[in-house]
């Protein structure tokens, strides 16, 4: 028997909690302000479109749809990127965040040279280590995270990034690092695509939340595009989970950014090769809601409302969440709390700390003190406030 996933054991015991006024602060999925998950109104609109245009059930290529990954290259790189113009981009679809990682990770492992290592931040989401570790590539880290300002180590950053054997891989989220919340600003961004050159490694950027962080789809994809235009032809794993809320469906696509056209058709057909056994291709029914979406005008607006909806109401959640902690007479520094952007709150307290929240208070979230802030309500906020307070004296 092997052991349970971290994240799904603390639903398990939410779950079995019988305190009517129990919190689960542990699930990464977005939630309404009644804790309700939801869906969006575009995404509920192209999906009526979808049925009612009685489309065939045929598979999908290899690479998927191939509107899809043009709308979604588009979307990640910007309307008017050159590389996209340039057909420059190798773009697949993936299963969603995780599986745009995973084949990513094969393709580096069979063809990346000479270092099969890929560095990544410390702290990460939990699953880029085995994924990378499983499809046979060494997983090593760099400092990110600063304890005592619960922000980013830019000094610690830097210097590990500098000492990286050239020609290695980097991991970089692109916005909404997870779990932490903490993102570099623009400058810091600039000084770390300075060091990533100087080292001559190969950027894989992880971009699960383009438009949940800010609300505004160019800014979360900043970092991305600097890089680009900086010369840095990365690869990208990009999920449609959490901006569209499409979790289930399992919308995500992979690309690789190569020097030509004729350099992105070979790499496309090697991609090809390693998906055909793995998954032989994608599931469509998601795909066409996104590229709907994309592509249609009409619903492209209402969507940018719905993201930029989600994200306000997580930023909401993040001040009143402050606020009353200073109101209930906590001393504590939680600026962090709204310095820190998308789903999460890296809160800084400690494992006991949270332990004695889900005994004392039936209020659960994961032993790193990672909020999922999607967890927290109007209804819910005050009594987190309070508790988190009680343990923190
Ligand atoms: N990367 C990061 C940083 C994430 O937080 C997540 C979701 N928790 C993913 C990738 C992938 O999620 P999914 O496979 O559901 O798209």
């Amino acid at each position: 028997m092997g052991p349970p996933d971290a994240i799904l054991g603390i639903t398990e015991a939410y779950k079995r909690d019988t305190n009517p006024k129990k919190v689960n602060l542990g699930a990464g999925a977005y939630r309404d302000d009644q804790g309700k998950p939801f869906v969006l109104p575009s995404v509920r609109e192209a999906e009526r479109q979808i049925v009612e245009a009685k489309l065939d059930k045929e598979y999908a290529g290899i690479v998927g749809l191939t509107d899809f990954t043009d709308a979604a290259a588009k979307l990640a790189f910007g309307e008017n990127s050159e590389v996209v113009k340039s057909k420059r981009n190798a773009t697949v679809q993936a299963i969603s965040g995780t599986g745009a990682l995973r084949v990513g990770a094969e393709v580096l492992s069979k063809w990346f040279q000479p270092n099969k290592v890929i560095y990544q931040p410390i702290p990460t989401w939990g699953n880029h280590i085995p994924i990378f570790k499983f499809a046979g590539l060494d997983v090593k880290q760099y400092r990110y995270y600063d304890k005592n300002t619960c922000g980013f180590d830019e000094k610690g950053c830097l210097d590990d990034i500098l000492k990286i054997p050239e020609k290695s891989i980097i991991l970089l989220h692109a916005c909404a690092h997870n779990p932490t919340g903490v993102d570099p600003t623009p400058e810091q961004w600039a000084k770390i695509s300075d060091a990533v050159k100087k080292r001559n490694l190969y950027v894989f950027f992880d971009m699960a939340y383009q438009g949940f962080a800010s609300g505004d789809i160019n800014r979360d994809a900043q970092a991305v595009r600097y890089f680009v235009e900086n010369g840095h032809n990365v690869c990208l794993a990009q999920s449609f989970a959490k901006n569209m809320g499409l979790y289930g469906e399992r919308v995500g696509a992979y690309t690789i950014v190569c020097k030509d056209p004729e350099e992105a058709s070979r790499v496309m057909s090697q991609v090809k090769i390693l998906i055909r056994p793995m998954i032989s291709n994608p599931p469509i029914h998601g795909a066409r809601i996104a590229t709907k979406i994309l592509n249609d005008p009409k619903l492209r607006a209402q969507w940018l409302v719905d993201v930029k909806g989600m994200a306000d109401r997580i930023i909401s959640m993040r001040s009143q969440l402050k606020d009353l902690l200073k109101k209930e007479g906590s001393t504590r520094n939680w600026n962090h709390i709204t310095d820190q952007i998308g789903m999460f709150c890296f809160s800084g307290i400690s494992p006991e700390q949270v332990d004695r929240l889900a005994k004392d208070y039936s209020i659960y979230l994961t032993r790193d003190g990672r909020i999922s802030i999607a967890g927290i309500s109007s209804k819910n906020v005050g009594y987190l406030a309070k508790s988190l307070h009680e343990v923190t004296k």
